[in-house]
């Protein structure tokens, strides 16, 4: 699979009850030899004791003649574990973003694993980890920069 990114744009919103922090969420578009595949979201908040964050991605086919029906949602929560950073896929109808007007059906967990769209998928977060600079407050990212110690 040759894939290739685009970043979108993104947004802040908050500030977090627990620790003040702005949550993030950035967005672009990954295409397949230029016909558009996919469109992600990623959402954490940096400075969270668990570093969770919520891949949500949109997949299908995309542009003129084509609708939400085309389209699926799947959803995967990424955690830095002690062996490395990991994904797990989750039930996509419990994230709000694959439940709105992009796509038509949010696919449960074993709607993905063990399938071929599981390849797609995976091929889709490695290529977005690996190139999308925006990612650098998201721990365990290749260019992750890790806040300054703050001086008390
Ligand atoms: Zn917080």
């Amino acid at each position: 699979m040759k894939l290739q990114i685009n970043p979108g744009d993104q947004k802040t919103f908050g500030p977090c009850e627990c620790c003040g922090n702005l949550t993030r969420r950035i967005w672009g578009y990954v295409y397949e030899l230029e016909t558009p595949l996919a469109t992600y979201f990623v959402e954490w908040t940096p400075g969270h004791d668990e570093q969770d964050a919520y891949w949500d991605l949109i997949i299908g086919k995309w542009g003129e003649d084509t609708g939400p029906e085309d389209r699926v949602a799947v959803a995967l929560a990424y955690r830095v574990l002690e062996s490395g950073p990991s994904f797990m896929v989750i039930d996509a109808a419990t994230r709000r973003l694959a439940t709105g007007a992009l796509a038509s059906r949010a696919l449960q967990r074993e709607e993905v694993i063990g399938t071929e769209l599981a390849q797609t998928v995976f091929g889709i977060v490695d290529e977005v980890f690996l190139h999308d600079p925006r990612l650098n407050t998201l721990p365990g990212t290749p260019g992750y920069l890790a806040p300054a110690p703050v001086d008390y």
